[in-house]
């Protein structure tokens, strides 16, 4: 509106994630002319810095789309004079005035409204929190709050910080982010599913044998594992980014697109879960590996990793959904650090053809049934293996793709996902954020697992640097007779 205005606080903001995400994506917005007209950005950190100083970080990091050219060094240069810089320290509720009164400032008397980004190690998230919400919070209009994973480290210390954050704020003015959740293809899930009747009605444990959801890295921590360190692959992907993706694909049709209503949906997904047992799990750490001449780290060389580590930098699980709809398809999560490919995708394997007419026409086809694989990231696609006739005179069958690769339908650029969830979050739409309940079901799934694992103190499995992982998760899947669609011989690559 004419009379209010939002002022953007980046808490941590000479860090890492704001160089390379926050502030890129608020400049994104305001090129596409999506920021409110009256806006400030205060970035709030220890480090000593005047507002030349921050503008001069910032404007590093900043580009343009490709398709968004025209103009723009001069929207970066306007981008910029709307950047401030306020150093204070985390737990000061005086520095933290101090930036209220600048935000008073800009915000000359109109309706004041305030986001904070807390852009921090998650150790001074509480002290952050007292500070904005006690010193600078706003007035009269609304304040919310963006926290970034980790949201704790088990049921306890989650439920611990949740705690810890309502004594400041209520639910709804914090907005716990999971990034993939802002992803254009995981967006999209319910957009394919419920608004075409050719999936909607096979969306279940008739039609769907089992349910992949793969994360793959082709490179390992390189230097940056002391955080990784204390998480491991359970906790950094699979708790938050696979576990969100599973809820959103088995949920019921929500009532609406409210986002009330989608997260009442995927805690009940969560709810439906059992907590994952040691036998449903395996767990592997890649080791150093020389190829072509080139000796590639273990994880354990990582100067900033423990050499005894034993934490996780890949884990495959088996999970079920006990609901009507999917009991007994299991849904197999694999994630991993320096395998022999970048790729997250999901991968949604069909039931066999009952009664085959053309079993003996083609090669295995009996086996090869129908799969449908959202590709999330890079090359975002969807594509579905089809059993189709070779042309000519005689009868041989094949296996096709249909395929819709988005850089060839879609000239468009994709936004990234904290463009989106940014802007959701000024817009105050809390459908891509996830709700404490959520969160609390999700930890209670893991929680018991990663203790055992800990207490055990259960040795990874070692796996080369660039290879496919440990041949423990081939086990693991041919446990419930599925093959990793991700490494068949016909995995299909655009
Ligand atoms: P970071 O660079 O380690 O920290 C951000 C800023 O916090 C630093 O510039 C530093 O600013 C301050 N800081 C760091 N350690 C501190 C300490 N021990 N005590 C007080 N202040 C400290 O973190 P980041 O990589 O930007 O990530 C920020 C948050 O996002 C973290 O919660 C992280 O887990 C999460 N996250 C990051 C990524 C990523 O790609 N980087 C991805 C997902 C989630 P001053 O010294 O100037 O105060």
């Amino acid at each position: 509106r004419e009379n209010s205005t939002v002022s953007i606080t980046v808490v941590g903001a000479s860090g890492d994630l704001a160089k390379k995400k926050i502030f890129p994506a608020l400049f994104a917005l305001y090129y596409e002319d999506c920021l409110p007209e009256h806006f400030t950005i205060f970035g709030y950190a220890r480090s000593k810095m005047t507002d030349a100083e921050l503008r001069s970080m910032v404007s590093r990091t900043l580009t343009c789309r490709i398709d968004k050219r025209e103009n723009c060094s001069e929207k970066m240069e306007q981008f910029l004079g709307r950047c401030f810089y306020h150093s204070g320290q985390y737990d000061s509720e005086e520095n933290f005035a101090e930036l209220d009164k600048k935000l008073k400032e800009h915000e000359s008397g109109r309706l004041s409204n305030r986001l904070f980004y807390l852009s921090i190690p998650p150790n001074i998230f509480m002290d952050a929190v007292k500070c904005a919400s006690k010193s600078a919070s706003s007035s009269n209009g609304w304040t919310r709050v963006i926290v970034e994973k980790p949201f704790g480290q088990d049921s306890e210390s989650s439920a611990a910080l949740t705690q810890g954050l309502k004594q400041y704020l209520v639910e709804d003015q914090i907005f716990r982010i999971d990034h993939y959740l802002g992803k254009e293809l995981v967006e999209n899930l319910s957009v394919l599913r419920f608004s075409n009747l050719v999936f909607e009605p096979l969306w279940s444990r008739q039609y769907i044998r089992n349910v992949q959801l793969i994360f793959s890295e082709d490179f390992g921590t390189e230097g940056r594992g002391g955080y990784f360190d204390n998480y491991g692959i359970i906790r950094d992907i699979m708790q938050n980014h696979l576990l969100q993706i599973l809820a959103l694909f088995a949920m019921e049709t929500p009532v609406s697109l409210d986002a009330e209503d989608i997260r009442n949906e995927k805690v009940k997904v969560l709810r439906s879960m059992k907590p994952l047992q040691l036998e449903d799990i395996v767990i592997g750490q890649y080791k150093s590996h020389t190829k072509g001449g080139i000796t590639y780290p273990a994880y354990t060389d990582d100067m900033t990793v423990p050499r005894d580590s034993r934490t996780p930098t890949f884990a495959a699980a088996a999970l079920f959904v006990d609901n009507a709809r999917w009991d007994g398809v299991p849904f197999l999560m694999k994630a991993g650090k320096a395998l022999h490919t970048r790729r997250t995708e999901i991968r949604v394997q069909f039931r066999h053809v009952p009664g085959n007419l053309y079993r003996s026409f083609g090669t295995d086809l009996d086996r090869a049934t129908n799969e449908l694989v959202i590709r999330v990231q890079p090359d975002e696609a969807i594509y579905l293996k089809i059993n189709n006739k070779i042309p000519g005179l005689g009868m041989r069958l094949d296996r096709s793709h249909l395929n819709l690769l988005y850089a060839t339908r879609y000239s468009k650029e994709i936004p990234d996902a904290y463009e989106r969830l940014l802007l959701d979050a000024i817009e105050g739409e809390r459908r891509l954020f996830i709700r404490s309940d959520e969160l609390e079901a999700a930890w209670a799934l893991f929680t018991p697992l990663l203790k055992e694992l800990e207490e055990k103190s259960i040795s990874p499995e070692l796996y080369p640097y660039g290879s496919r992982g440990p041949v423990g998760a081939h086990y693991l899947a041919a446990k419930y007779k599925v093959q990793w669609g991700d490494l068949s011989s016909e995995h299909y690559k655009i």
